[in-house]
């Protein structure tokens, strides 16, 4: 079957045919941080998501070019430079650190480009030309550069491609500064903002004066940069369709460096809101958390990723810590089921069982349905258990499952806890307990037993040797 998703610029589920003529590469653009802060578990939801739509076409044979950039000048990010003190690079390295140990952390592969907009300043000043050069854009009396919504549309150019928009409340020279605003704020937007006090030492000469990139600008020059002026997939959360995507569009597109007919972007995937414990995350209200907050709390990356990946992308999620501890749970089950696998199967590599592999992915090829995908793994889980459990499982039939939930993790990416994970202190303690029954000393294995039991370890004793495991 082939893979459809909801594409925002239709308002329908399309299939997905890439732009390469062989309809093997795809370029996906991902909308990354503002480094102004720690991300949030919210921002984490639309990653974790980026991820997943880079990670299923790989799994289905393209070559996925994935590319997350870096806003690393922007509004917020200078109020707190100045609020801070310190340089811009040395306030927005430290959340840029932060932000790709968590993506680690949550077990998302690292993009292959990783932009920062401070250093594609010459490119975004180049698509800002063009724009000029085309009589888009042009410099208002306070220094600053805007798009022209009005010019744009009247060259042919069609603004609100993502939202309906009411052009009656647009007032021609009617200018917004700001990078965020909303759809009744409908005005021409910066481009290029004149160096103002309150920047401080943030600015670059450009041939409209000193100044900065606006937001929007900092994405187009970036993602057509690196992907070319038209490309396949653009990832984002819901609250970037306006302005944000809706500005991406019109400057791309308004430079016209497209082939005649084709678009910017062919397909918007927007993921919906995250809240936590049934209302919108907020500091006041206690249930605003960072990757970090929930670390602390002693949660995994791992139990997180799990949490967020079965709701539909489309739907707006609750989090809740139940929910995580319910993760916890489960996670331990498909580690138990792993394990055994493991003992049973031989080591050489093994065919994967199609049977898994086909389910996922035809839950996946609807629109990406992780929920139903995961249902189909933990029915999976049961009966491998079952079968498990009646001995009914030969070696070379545990490799193959074992190889099929290999090649299914590709795409959920939760892996499988480590055979060993118990601390260098505990394994050693196992190993006395086996150096005592070689010595046939067996009360003293028995106590080591009931010491480590103590500390929340089982032994099971395997065909392959003891096996700790967590009670
Ligand atoms: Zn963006």
């Amino acid at each position: 079957m082939a893979l459809r998703f909801f594409n925002t610029l239709t308002r329908s589920v399309q299939e997905f045919v890439p732009r390469d003529p062989a309809g093997r590469k795809a370029g996906m653009y991902c909308c990354g941080p503002t480094v102004h802060d720690f991300a949030h578990i919210g921002n984490f939801r639309t990653f974790v998501f980026g991820d997943l739509v880079r990670r299923y076409p790989e799994f289905k044979g393209y070559e996925v070019m994935h590319v997350t950039n870096i806003t690393d000048v922007e509004d917020k990010i200078i109020r707190r430079v100045r609020e801070s003190g310190a340089s811009l690079r040395d306030y927005t390295g430290k959340f840029e650190a932060a932000f790709l140990e968590d993506l680690k952390t949550l077990g998302c592969l690292l993009p292959h480009h990783l932009p920062r907009a401070t250093e594609h300043i010459p490119e975004i000043i180049a698509l800002i030309e063009e724009l000029t050069a085309r009589g888009i854009a042009y410099q208002a009396a306070d220094g600053s550069v805007y798009f022209s919504i009005e010019k744009y549309r009247a060259g042919g150019g069609q603004y609100g491609q993502l939202v309906k928009l009411n052009f009656d409340e647009l007032r021609p020279g009617e200018r917004i500064r700001t990078d965020e605003y909303a759809k009744e704020s409908l005005a021409d937007f910066a481009l290029w903002k004149a160096r103002a006090p309150e920047d401080g030492q943030v600015f670059w000469p450009s041939p409209w004066g000193e100044g900065r990139p606006g937001w929007h600008i900092e994405c187009s020059a970036m993602s057509m940069n690196i992907l070319g002026p038209g490309f396949d997939l653009h990832v984002g959360g819901e609250d970037l369709i306006f302005p944000h995507h809706e500005d991406e569009i019109a400057q791309s597109e308004g430079a016209a460096l497209q082939a005649p007919g084709e678009r910017f972007v062919n397909y918007w995937l927007h993921v919906a809101h995250l809240m936590v414990e049934g209302k919108k995350m907020s500091k006041s209200l206690g249930n605003f958390f960072t990757l970090r907050d929930l670390l602390t709390k002693g949660y995994s990356g791992r139990e997180i990723r799990y949490l967020l990946l079965p709701a539909h992308y489309r739907e707006s999620f609750n989090f809740t810590l139940e929910n995580l501890n319910a993760a916890r749970t489960t996670l331990a089950r498909l580690d138990e089921c792993v394990a055994k696998l493991r003992e049973t199967a031989p080591s050489a590599p093994a065919e994967p069982d199609p049977r898994l592999i086909e389910e996922i992915a035809s839950a996946l090829d609807d629109d990406l349905n992780l929920s139903a995908a995961l249902g189909a793994l933990f029915e999976w889980v049961r009966h491998t258990n079952r079968l498990l459990s009646e001995k009914a499982l030969s070696p070379a039939q545990a490799a193959s499952a074992l190889a099929a939930w290999e090649k299914a993790d590709h795409v959920f990416g939760i892996g499988s806890k480590p055979i060993d994970e118990a601390s260098a202190e505990i394994a050693a303690q196992l190993e006395q307990r086996q150096a005592a029954r070689r010595a046939n000393d067996f009360k003293r294995a028995d106590a080591i037993r009931d010491g480590l039991k103590a500390k929340g370890w089982l032994i099971e004793d395997t065909p392959k040797g003891p096996r700790l495991k967590r009670v």
